[in-house]
């Protein structure tokens, strides 16, 4: 079971959270942008292997949405953090998370 840093909550179990996007993913200018620009922005994403940052939302805690730095592949996740821009963000620096990787079926913890 993996437990992730909710930058306002703490460590809590992965039940709580929900997977959002890549956080690479930008939302094209309303004004200027194509159609190809909007189906990018909605289909298309790198699915890359290995370490990304992804935006999560603590949907069974206090809902906030927070950066969270992970190995596709292994699941480790590295840091967790406020969104650059949000008002508590100042002073909250991705903070190093504890590190629990998922355990083979049937293996004691
Ligand atoms: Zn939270």
């Amino acid at each position: 079971m993996l437990s992730i840093a909710c930058p306002w909550c703490g460590p809590r179990d992965e039940t709580e959270f929900k997977f959002g996007v890549e956080a690479t993913v930008r939302r094209p200018d309303p004004d200027s942008a194509d159609d190809r620009a909007w189906a990018g922005y909605l289909y298309e994403r790198h699915n890359r292997r290995g370490r990304q940052q992804e935006l999560w939302c603590h949907a069974g805690g206090c809902g906030q949405w927070f950066l969270v730095e992970r190995d596709t592949v292994s699941h480790e996740i590295f840091r967790t953090g406020v969104l650059p821009g949000h008002p508590s963000a100042e002073g909250r620096e991705l903070a190093a998370a504890p590190v629990d990787r998922p355990r083979p079926a049937g293996e004691q913890g």
